[in-house]
């Protein structure tokens, strides 16, 4: 199948040597691969660009992945951390694209470090007011595709994770752009759950009614104060 790279990544493939073909669902890691002849970091295709890396736009609170979670808890939480930079009067969302560790061998045997969950990471975003100030006019997801799109960057086979189930039009929008997994806080409405069953999107729910998320959220905003009060003490 003839495949049309975009000039970014017509640049970057020339760059490296070589025109990369990629199978559809895999363009980051075979571009990735090929990195590796320079340098072990995955993470540098970013610098490439000449753009930072998109969770570096947001603040963190100094999260770092926890080896005892799951990839999907680890991602949650981040997505919950982002989550705190809207502001929005209608709530605040976020979403965080992830594309599948299985399209590079090299990465499923990688420590769970963060370097390994930002090169994990294509996207990041949320939501946004466009018509009115402070109003949720953009949905998370719909910049995050946007995002994704404007880089050049497939959204195939990737994983959403969403602070809260999509509204109708949302999913829709990750179903066309190739989402596969849907990952979130509580169940979709039951007419998503049967669209998504139908178009084979996976969809999984994260609880956080456990307390134990909120807890580990709350110990990462006030880790990060507190380590911001001692640095400006130090001073
Ligand atoms: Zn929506």
């Amino acid at each position: 199948m003839m495949r049309i790279l975009t000039p970014r990544w017509l640049h970057l493939s020339n760059a490296i040597g070589s025109i990369v073909t990629p199978p559809r669902s895999c363009l980051f890691p075979q571009v990735l691969s090929r990195r590796i002849l320079f340098s072990s970091s995955a993470h540098i295709v970013w610098e490439m660009t000449g753009k930072q890396h998109p969770i570096d736009s947001y603040h963190t609170y100094g999260w770092k992945p926890d080896s005892s979670l799951s990839e999907d808890v680890n991602f949650m939480d981040l997505v919950l951390l982002v989550t705190r930079s809207s502001k929005l009067r209608q709530g605040s969302m976020a979403c965080i694209l992830v594309r599948s560790a299985q399209c590079s061998p090299n990465e499923i045997d990688s420590p769970k470090n963060l370097q390994y969950f930002k090169t994990r990471i294509i996207s990041v975003a949320t939501n946004q007011s466009l018509y009115n100030e402070n109003d949720s006019d953009i949905h998370a997801e719909i910049t995050a595709l946007g995002w994704a799109a404007r880089h050049g960057i497939q959204t195939d086979a990737c994983t959403a994770y969403i602070t809260m189930p999509p509204c109708k039009r949302c999913f829709a929008a990750l179903l066309v752009a190739g989402i596969s997994r849907i990952v979130s806080r509580y169940e979709p409405p039951h007419v998503i759950q049967e669209a998504a069953q139908r178009k084979n999107v996976d969809i999984e729910v994260i609880r956080s009614d456990t307390g134990e998320q909120v807890l580990r959220i709350e110990n990462f905003v006030s880790m990060y104060d507190h380590s911001e009060v001692s640095t400006s003490n130090g001073i």
